[in-house]
């Protein structure tokens, strides 16, 4: 669900000291949580309940009656009741008339019904008026006070008056209600709670099918490989040589494919001469988890710095650096500053100083508290411009570590070259492309596609 496309009701909450009485079928957990955080809210609250027997679990302000009696008192009915159990209604249709039943109830599945159970409230109580809220807050936040990560509050009915009145209750609550328009949202809003990250799925598989492979390739070059031709153990390298390869190889290739997909998207609308053509599917779905790319990018370039920052006191650094030391001391010579090697070592690491820098701006304005709060000019440029500034910033950063080792054949091992070598053929490719589209005769055609603008109207669809 798109929670920037809905609409976040701005109103002031209803101020009068009167609040109206509210009825909540059901005295389980959520019932009762949701119960508690209702007469702190000032409402009078009355439940309906099949045994009529107060305990100790119940709000002490709160009256517990039968369904029917509870029903005559309220306009608005909260269902604090499982959907399996929802046939106890149809008898008291007609006690029900005219009335706002709040559907909170979720699935166990999604899309586990034909219908969503609001839906089907509204069928068995046509004469009610069905409203969907509360289903994405827990009993547990309810009860805990944490409510930081569910806030929000869908909203969704038929009726504007009676979703007027529920996100009335939703704000006196202190929650943010979010309209989603019609009954037909339901559906949507049920499936909401059961989804398990969607959009980091994909960027989390292949980052681990990524770790994988490069784990295996450093442990055979650099482990593995010494220990057959020179029976040298380096296996200690697995702790911190080898994730400190990893971490700046996965960040730079999730950075280059937060790029890859809009300028593959840029190829195509060339090719079709339109924009009002779909894209394929993949495309889609991998543009719609650019974010959470570039957030786990992020992630691995963070743990690289990290991991850099404790590289001089490594005992296996101190103890070369030291055997240099004595090894010139022995053979009485000192070696002299390669001052070409102090400025590709001084250059690679204000590259990457700069490239992390810039990275974690990125970071930081992705973040919704900051991207709301810049316009979609400004939002654009720093995610498009300086976006590509940081791709540019890291990939030179890797090209200056390898600095003359590219072509030095010692750097290969069983034909397999060093693995950031690897790490650049995305950034380059994503690179070069959008460098070859900034030439006039392809931007102006591509600038005018995007405005609208079609090379065979026919052939869109
Ligand atoms: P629960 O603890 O199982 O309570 C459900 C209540 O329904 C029971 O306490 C009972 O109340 C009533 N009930 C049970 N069988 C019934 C029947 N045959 N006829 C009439 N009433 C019956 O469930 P819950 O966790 O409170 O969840 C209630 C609803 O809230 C569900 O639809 C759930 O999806 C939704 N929800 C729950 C949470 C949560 O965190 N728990 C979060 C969001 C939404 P009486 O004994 O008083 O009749």
């Amino acid at each position: 669900m798109n929670k920037n496309s809905s609409n976040i009701m701005a109103l002031a909450p209803n101020t009068s000291n009167k609040r109206e009485t509210v009825c909540i079928f059901g005295t389980g957990d959520f019932g009762r949580a949701l119960g508690h955080k209702i007469i702190q809210a000032g409402y009078p609250l009355v439940f309906g309940s099949r045994s009529t027997q107060t305990s100790s679990l119940i709000p002490k302000d709160a009256e517990v009656l039968s369904h029917a009696e509870a029903a005559q008192k309220a306009a608005i009915i909260i269902i604090a009741i499982q959907r399996q159990h929802y046939n106890f209604l149809t008898p008291l249709a007609e006690t029900l008339r005219g009335k706002v039943l709040v559907d909170v109830s979720n699935n166990l599945k999604i899309n586990q019904y034909p219908e969503s159970n609001a839906e089907y409230l509204a069928q068995l109580v046509p004469g009610a008026k069905v409203v969907k809220a509360f289903n994405t807050v827990s009993a547990w936040a309810l009860q805990s006070g944490t409510l930081d990560a569910s806030r929000q509050v869908f909203v969704c009915g038929d009726d504007m008056e009676a979703k007027q009145m529920v996100m009335d209750i939703v704000r006196a609550l202190g929650l943010t209600p979010l309209d989603q328009g019609s009954l037909l949202a339901a559906q949507e809003i049920e499936n909401y709670p059961l989804q398990l990250f969607p959009m980091w799925k994909f960027p989390i598989l292949l980052s681990l099918g990524l770790t994988a492979f490069f784990f295996f390739y450093c442990l055979t070059r650099d482990v593995i490989y010494p220990y057959v031709y020179e029976n040298k153990d380096f296996s200690f390298f697995i702790a911190i040589s080898i994730p400190n390869r990893i971490c700046p190889i996965l960040a730079l290739i999730l950075l280059a494919l937060v790029y890859l997909p809009g300028v593959l998207a840029a190829i195509i609308q060339l090719y079709r001469g339109t924009k009002y053509r779909r894209f394929p599917d993949w495309l889609d779905k991998w543009m719609l988890c650019r974010k959470q790319l570039g957030l786990v990018a992020l992630a691995f370039a963070s743990l690289h710095v990290l991991y850099t920052l404790v590289i001089p006191i490594r005992s296996f650094v101190r103890w070369r650096i030291s055997s240099q030391t004595i090894s010139q001391a022995l053979n009485n010579e000192t070696e002299p500053l390669n001052n070409t090697n102090a400025w590709l070592s001084d250059s690679y690491l204000a590259l990457g100083i700069l490239g992390f820098f810039l990275f974690v701006l990125l970071g930081i304005t992705s973040l919704p508290s900051v991207s709301n709060n810049v316009n979609w000019r400004e939002f654009r440029f720093v995610q498009s411009k300086l976006g590509y500034v940081t791709l540019v910033l890291c990939t030179a950063h890797t090209l200056v570590f390898g600095g003359s080792r590219f072509l030095s054949p010692s750097s290969y091992r069983w034909y397999l070259p060093n693995a950031y070598m690897l790490s650049l053929i995305v950034p380059c490719i994503v690179l070069v492309v959008k460098f070859v589209l900034i030439f006039p005769c392809l931007d102006k055609p591509l600038t005018r596609i995007r405005q609208g603008w079609e090379r065979n109207p026919q052939y869109s669809e």
